[in-house]
């Protein structure tokens, strides 16, 4: 569904900020691909420039790409911006710049959601979900396009259904610049973990899109040419798990019918794992990752962070069984936790070599606006100011240096070249050797893929294989996946761990973020060109 036409036209320049580097971005990766240059499509900002009126002419900018020009600005009427908090510096560096050409702005997203009080210049504050509040932006910007006197605070009461959510306007976005796909089955999470946003921003019970809807956008994605892999970036995927059971058999269905045209992935909790119906359906779908928030493996940290349902199973036990259906486990971990110990980087680093995950994004704990953790910070008088050039906005009850150099030396070690390979070997032998066998589809077959393939090899081995200070660990591996023609395992892996390692290294020497969410080192340093 689009909103109603309502008065004259109005042309609206659709503009996503520049993230900072960060570990999950991928961006060390970028230059051994064919020309990736961003992570993955905003679902936030597309939809709503698919909601906006038929006649209304609609230019999307994401400013990891390219940023936004004069000549963009000029064509523009009115400017919308959306993104994280983590992006907060960039979305109001573009609102000074659309200022500058008297442009008004208007911000949605979950960042403005949880806390409008962090963008002060902004014309139009579209706080919540797509609904009242939408409808009544278009109005107003249809009436008269000109900046407000005052800045106008619109919230949604009344969310439009995701089953009418129009399909996101992936037309607008180069998808083919970006590392992954992406497409958003359900909204929300009925868990309560302290530290989390989710469930305060988007409710306990999940909201859904039909299985049609999924399907006819994973054959636009496809039709706008997205090839490779796409990741569902709901809050849990089993938020409600007889949705994901009523959408995986059509997502059997369309990988049959087009051949098995995308490798999935999704956010999901660990209790997955005792859930076999769906892991086994999972699999048949061609899921090949899951990102499961671990945290800790901690019993105590679990139980004290509210997040007792890593326990349903033993962490381990879990990810051997995600594993053995053939998809990679990618972890997220928090230190800084209140039950930490000085024996806790330790304890980590025992976990890192135990379940065999290559990928975790170790942070440390940052308190967000709006959840439990922050108020009970607040109420303990730990919450530190951001601007402290501190890495974390929380007092650990640890010393704060002790608990960076803890965090320093697990990146340091975690990411060793010869860990990480041998884990990546051990995902080789046991997870992936577990995956359904699928068909070459024609786009694989394909020239353009074959140049694809070609040019990555090529970036492979000469950045990696050649000028790399770890080719003799790379070596190992690539020739063991050439030994078995397995070009794929070989790309894909070797993307990933040249950013984890290039990525751990800046972090260690102190030049990156030991958290998602710090904006000490604000300017993103992600190429914008
Ligand atoms: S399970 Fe995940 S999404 Fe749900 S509240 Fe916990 S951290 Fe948030």
């Amino acid at each position: 569904m689009r909103a109603e036409g309502i008065g004259t036209a109005r042309r609206i320049l659709c503009v996503f900020p520049r993230y900072t580097s960060s570990f999950g971005t991928f961006e060390y990766a970028y230059p051994l691909t064919d020309g990736v240059q961003a992570f993955m499509p905003p679902q936030g900002l597309l939809l709503i420039a698919a909601y906006l009126p038929e006649n209304w002419p609609v230019r999307f900018i994401d400013e990891n790409i390219r940023p936004a020009t004069k000549e963009d600005f000029e064509w523009a009427e009115a400017v919308f911006v959306s993104g994280m908090h983590i992006q907060r510096q960039q979305m109001n560096d573009i609102c000074r710049r659309a200022h500058g050409f008297d442009l008004a702005v208007a911000i949605g997203g979950p960042s403005v959601s949880a806390c409008p009080d962090y963008y002060p210049s902004f014309d139009y504050l579209h706080v919540g979900e797509l609904g009242d509040a939408t409808n009544d932006l278009i109005a107003r910007l249809a009436r008269d396009p000109s900046r407000p006197e005052h800045q106008v605070v619109l919230t949604t009461s009344d969310r439009i259904p995701m089953t009418e959510f129009p399909i996101p306007a992936y037309e607008l976005a180069e998808v083919k610049k970006y590392f992954l796909g992406s497409i958003q089955y359900s909204s929300g999470c009925p868990y309560q973990c302290e530290f989390c946003d989710i469930p305060g921003l988007y409710g306990r019970n999940p909201r859904l899109k039909t299985p049609q809807q999924i399907v006819a956008e994973l054959d636009k994605l496809r039709e706008c040419g997205v090839t490779g892999s796409i990741y569902f970036v709901d809050d849990n995927f089993i938020g409600n798990r007889k949705a994901a059971l009523d959408l995986l058999p059509h997502l059997i269905e369309w990988q049959k019918r087009t051949g098995y045209a995308m490798r999935l992935a999704c956010e999901a909790t660990l209790n997955i794992a005792k859930r076999p119906e769906i892991l086994e359906k999972m699999r048949e779908a061609f899921f090949v990752t899951v990102f499961c928030g671990i945290e800790t493996p901690d019993p105590d940290a679990l139980k004290a962070m509210h997040k007792d349902h890593n326990m349903m199973v033993p962490i381990l036990e879990g990810i051997n069984t995600i594993n053995s259906y053939g998809m990679e486990v990618v972890s997220g971990i928090i230190m800084g936790l209140d039950t930490d110990k000085p024996e806790t980087g330790d304890a980590l680093l025992q976990f890192v070599e135990q379940s065999q995950i290559p990928l975790l994004t170790i942070n440390l704990l940052q308190a967000l606006p709006k959840t439990p953790l922050w108020d009970r910070l607040e109420r303990e008088g730990r919450l530190v100011n951001d601007d402290d050039g501190r890495d974390s906005n929380v007092e650990f009850l640890l010393p704060y240096d002790q608990v960076v150099e803890s965090w320093r030396k697990c990146m340091e070690v975690s990411y060793e070249p010869e860990r990480l390979f041998a884990r990546y070997q051990y995902q080789c032998d046991y997870t992936y050797a577990r995956r359904i066998k699928v068909p070459v589809t024609p786009e694989q077959k394909s020239w353009t893929n074959i140049k694809r393939g070609l040019i990555m090899l090529r970036n492979i081995f000469w950045k990696v294989g050649v000028l790399g200070d770890y080719r003799k660990v790379f070596w190992k591996f690539a020739l063991g996946r050439l030994r078995r023609g397995d070009i794929e395992g070989l790309i894909g892996p070797v993307l990933v761990a040249h950013h984890l390692i290039m990525f751990a290294r800046a972090a260690s020497g102190g030049q990156q973020n030991a958290s998602n969410y710090s904006i000490r080192l604000r300017e993103a340093s992600v190429p914008a060109e």
